[in-house]
């Protein structure tokens, strides 16, 4: 698969920049064209923090003319095991002013911009339009997938890397620049269940990794913006630490992705911090010990319809998801009839003995109205982790998915 160079070289590098950059200049395949190329380009990277760090000093130090950093935070003294960019004199500082500054010490011909705004709906386009191509660092999904879907919609390819403990993974994403290519939607079309993938934060990560896959990132950065090598298109690149094994899968463009696809279903932003369900604390307290796989509700159901157990379950989505699919012998009560207080009246009541089982799509509402009825003194409710994507996925292929 082919790359054509993002950017145009620019007219000339100066004695100092021939100095600096000589290393570069005499392998035949970057060359005088590809520094040109290099210094006339703009790259957005997406968070100074694990990833991000090792990939603004190396585009700095590559010669990367123009470079945008989007930061919000403050170096804590727990970043430094792994954000190299910042120093202990950072601590409590902006990132983003740290950042530029290592930049500026690395490489003062770099021209940086700091963009100290936590990247949402309202600001993405604006930050986003003038660069050739973004390095996202991010370390959540609900960013990650506004990363790919305002990039995919504004036409600027995007490396992305991630992160936990030992394990790395990498790919470029350029369906706009090679027919065929998958988005990150292709690869990863709904984000994992919440509480299944812990953050670096919750997890931990091997500080060096950072680096491992940092460098992968600025690896095909530099190659998309010169147009030499093999990209990492259509392809994930997989990094296993402890093994010291990197493989490579392909990525096919899914004809059904929800972007990128023929028929898509998500064609402006949307509300991402919702798809990806990041949930309470509320909630996350109430389904500690109260969660049921949907293989457990499956032998419930038998249970029940045997005449052995008793129990209510609700399907808290609303009125057209429950037309798409159900898990068979749910009722419908929308999450808003709990969070209003008219729900409890359509319950049975708390000392019935018949206990309450909640479910949605994902297990990220139900696990909210689990709270507001645990609350309201049903102690022994309980809802279904991963909800009908988990029964259609697990149980039921032949009902459809959404
Ligand atoms: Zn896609």
């Amino acid at each position: 698969m082919s790359f054509p160079a993002l950017v145009e070289p620019a007219d000339a590098l100066t004695v100092d920049e021939v100095r600096r950059y000589s290393r570069h200049l005499i392998i035949p395949d970057v060359g005088m064209t590809g520094q040109k190329r290099l210094k006339n380009a703009k790259v957005l990277v997406i968070g100074a923090g694990g990833l991000g760090s090792p990939a603004l000093m190396y585009l700095a130090a590559a010669g990367v003319g123009t470079l945008g950093i989007v930061e919000f935070d403050e170096v804590d003294e727990s970043n430094l095991q792994r954000q190299i960019i910042h120093g202990q004199s950072d601590v409590g500082r902006p990132k983003a002013v740290s950042a530029q500054e290592s930049v500026a010490e690395v490489n003062p011909l770099v021209n940086v911009v700091v963009h100290a705004e936590r990247l949402d709906n309202d600001n993405v386009y604006e930050i986003f339009e003038g660069y050739d191509l973004i390095v996202d660092g991010t370390d959540n999904f609900a960013t990650r997938y506004l990363v790919n879907d305002a990039a995919y919609f504004l036409g600027i390819p995007y490396v992305w890397g991630s992160i936990y403990r030992f394990d790395g993974q990498a790919s470029l994403f350029a369906p706009k620049q090679v027919e065929g290519a998958p988005c990150y939607r292709c690869l990863y079309p709904e984000p994992p269940p919440p509480g299944m993938v812990p953050s670096c934060a919750e997890g931990g990560v091997l500080g060096v990794l950072c680096a491992s896959i940092g460098s992968i990132q600025v690896n095909e950065a530099i190659k998309a913006l010169t147009g030499i090598g093999d990209p990492l298109v259509g392809k994930l690149m997989i990094y296993d630490a402890l093994e010291m094994e990197y493989r490579k899968l392909k990525v096919r463009k899914d004809p059904n992705c929800a972007l990128c696809g023929e028929n898509p279903t998500v064609t402006e932003l949307i509300d991402y911090e919702y798809f990806c369900g990041a949930v309470s604390d509320e909630a996350a307290d109430a389904a500690a010990d109260a969660t049921i796989s949907v293989a457990t509700l499956e032998g419930m159901l038998k249970e029940r319809e045997e005449g052995t157990r008793d129990f209510v379950l609700i399907d808290v989505r609303e009125p057209n998801e429950y037309e798409i699919n159900q898990i068979p012998g749910s009722v419908l009560i929308p999450k808003g009839e709990f969070l209003n207080g008219n729900a409890l009246a359509q319950l049975p009541s708390v000392d019935s003995g018949t206990q309450v089982v909640l479910h949605c799509k994902s297990g990220v509402r139900s696990a909210e109205c689990l709270a507001v009825i645990k609350g309201a003194g049903y102690d022994d409710a309980i809802h279904v982790g991963g909800g009908v994507v988990a029964w259609v996925n697990q149980i039921d292929p032949s009902q459809p998915a959404y």
